[in-house]
């Protein structure tokens, strides 16, 4: 686009008026589709004298728009981001190496339950540190993995290994639960649900000890396959958790129309409710619901005990946050097993 005098007031315009089209979802042929706006901006003669240069630096803004929460944002190339774009390169070019497999570690945090204080599940998350790119956070390398179709046998080995770790630490603690991420797009493959019951044959795991935490993000996809696919995992006996309740959309549609067992409040509601009484009321509300609808409530993101009281005031089943504990690394959460085992 060529752009004159005052140009830089007419794109603003665009990119907000594209943006604000674009933000919500959309309904297109009787069905709803999310659609999200990211756009990366460069701008002749400032950032660049030929196309090559100008869409190289345009394609780094864009990266940065497309990994910052929250969604719908566009960035102006600045010098800071130089290296974004080959660092995302990089990223896709390592995952499913061997290399990154090994590298590729499981980190357990605790869920607790607020009755009794006692750890009865973890989640999973991934921890990735590459020697030339350092620590990569887990959203930065799983968008890599999404945008580039990787995560599909990423996610399948994330959901192996953390049964099969499930299996080890039932032999202490039998009724340990393990819930593990998943993306939308994995739920989306024709296979997965091929891919759960391999990976519970294979750790010989109770498909009742599973919980799979998917987001919103998965229903505004808002098809049949999906709800489909969400009762059969139902049927197998795997519990299904929606994780960042409270943020996006967070339609109640969700609560009674598809298979979900277990909600999780998002760590946004959680850490300020002591602060604004309209997120304790909120969250007091989310949680007197789930349960009218027979769901459990996990929050997460708990951070102190005056939040931990309130919690448990309220009646939320469970709980998960630095107060208990940090993300473990599986030998450090095996000690804490341990430990409970014995008080
Ligand atoms: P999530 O599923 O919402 O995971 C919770 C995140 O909150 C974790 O960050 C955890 O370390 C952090 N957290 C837990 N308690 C607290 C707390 O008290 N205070 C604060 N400030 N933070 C807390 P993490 O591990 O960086 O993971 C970030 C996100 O990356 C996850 O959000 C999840 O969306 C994604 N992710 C991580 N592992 C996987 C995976 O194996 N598969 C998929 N698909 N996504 C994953
Ligand atoms: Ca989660
Ligand atoms: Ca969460």
């Amino acid at each position: 686009m060529v752009l004159h005098q005052n140009g830089d007031d007419y794109l603003l315009a665009l990119l907000e008026q594209l943006r604000s089209l674009l933000s919500q979802p959309l309904k297109l042929k009787g069905q709803i589709v999310d659609c999200g706006f990211y756009a990366g901006v460069s701008l002749f003669p400032v950032d660049g004298i030929n196309i090559e240069q100008l869409h190289q630096r345009a394609l780094s803004a864009l990266h940065r728009a497309y990994t910052e929460t929250p969604r719908n944002r566009y960035y102006f190339y600045d010098n800071s981001m130089e290296g974004l774009a080959s660092r995302r390169l990089k990223i896709a070019a390592l995952l499913n190496t061997g290399q990154m497999l090994e590298e590729l570690e499981l980190h357990y945090q605790p869920l607790v339950c607020t009755k009794s204080g006692e750890t009865v599940g973890c989640e999973a998350l991934a921890r990735w540190q590459n020697d030339e790119l350092g620590f990569i956070p887990p959203p930065e390398f799983i968008s890599v993995a999404e945008k580039n179709g990787q995560i599909i046998e990423l996610g399948e080995l994330i959901l192996q290994r953390a049964c099969l770790q499930l299996k080890e630490w039932q032999k202490i603690e039998p009724q340990l639960q393990m819930s593990v991420n998943i993306s939308p797009l994995q739920v989306m493959d024709t296979d997965f649900i091929s891919v759960i019951k391999n990976a519970l044959q294979l750790s010989g795991i109770s498909p009742g000890s599973l919980k799979l935490e998917v987001t919103e993000q998965l229903m505004l996809q808002s098809n049949n396959d999906v709800l489909n696919k969400l009762n059969a995992i139902k049927q197998l006996g795997v519990q299904l958790v929606i994780d960042d309740f409270g943020v996006g959309y967070a339609s109640l549609n969700y609560l009674c129309g598809y298979p979900f067992e277990v909600l999780k409040i998002d760590q946004s509601f959680i850490r300020n409710i002591t602060q604004e009484e309209s997120l304790y009321t909120l969250t007091a509300t989310i949680t007197e619901l789930a349960h009218s609808l027979g769901l459990k409530v996990v929050a997460e993101g708990v951070e102190t005990e005056e939040i931990a009281m309130l919690l448990q005031q309220m009646g939320c089943d469970l709980m998960q946050g630095y107060l208990f504990s940090r993300p473990l690394p599986a030998d450090a959460f095996l000690e804490r097993l341990k430990g409970q085992g014995q008080s």
